[in-house]
């Protein structure tokens, strides 16, 4: 007979342990759910009201290179250094080289090729591109300050362009149109696991101040751009949530 209450009282008392275990699990992701959407909330606002502050957005540098920012209100810090390797007839960072090569080599696998179409852009270089904009805007009738005008709605201004780092790169056919390949798709599942973000997305575009560009890869390392995508956040977002929690 006591043995028979024994196994009865075990039986009470394992649903109520259960339970208390999914309660406590239940809390626990309550709170840390709570604590990410509070940091979430608070890096979109801080970077939402630097846009509000207008066209000057002051932006403090990370202390990781990685995370260079890089916008058109932010130019290219003085000292940046450049270690070039050269990829598909484009140069880039040495410190994005690796991680594309292997970037490259997993997509291979699925039948998926990338090629760089723009990589490192010199300042110089910059100017060439935008002066010929300007240019053939002119020829097609502007005033020389409407082609200008025009031309900076989507070239950057020399010195203000991520291109400058190394660290940015337009792949494959640079067009609206590669959305709808699946390279394109390939990167939306696996970029961040090889440390690249899509730098210019749509919902983004008032933090960033350009326009969607779903050719543009932004490589943050592994870390970074994995903390990124989780938190769907854009680099200038980032830069200020890191530096809310004092990862600065
Ligand atoms: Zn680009």
């Amino acid at each position: 007979m006591k043995k028979d209450k024994r196994k009865k009282e075990g039986k009470l008392t394992e649903p109520v342990a259960a339970a208390i275990i999914v309660l406590a699990l239940l809390l626990s992701m309550a709170v840390s759910a709570l604590g990410y959407w509070e940091a979430q909330y608070a890096a979109k606002k801080a970077a939402q009201q630097a846009v509000e502050a207008g066209g000057s957005i002051q932006y403090t540098q990370h202390s990781d290179p990685l995370l260079v920012l890089v916008n058109p209100g932010t130019p290219l810090p003085e000292n940046w250094q450049l270690t070039p390797r050269m990829v598909d007839d484009e140069l880039i960072d040495l410190r994005a080289y690796e991680d594309y090569a292997a970037m490259c080599q997993a997509a291979q696998k699925d039948d998926v090729w990338f090629w760089v179409a723009s990589g490192y852009r010199s300042v110089e270089e910059q100017e060439e591109v935008l002066i010929r904009d300007i240019e053939e805007k002119k020829k097609a009738g502007l005033t020389e300050e409407d082609a200008r005008r025009e031309a900076l709605r989507t070239i950057a201004r020399p010195g203000y362009s991520e291109h400058h780092t190394g660290l940015a790169m337009d792949l494959n056919d640079v067009s609206d149109h590669f959305e709808e390949t699946k390279a394109y798709r390939w990167l939306q599942e696996h970029s961040a696991q090889y440390g690249f973000v899509q730098r210019y997305k749509e919902e983004k575009s008032g933090i960033t101040g350009i326009d969607k560009e779903s050719w543009h890869y932004r490589y943050v390392g592994r870390a970074h751009a994995q903390e990124m995508e989780r938190l769907g956040l854009c680099l200038e977002e980032y830069v200020v949530y890191l530096q809310k929690q004092g990862r600065g």
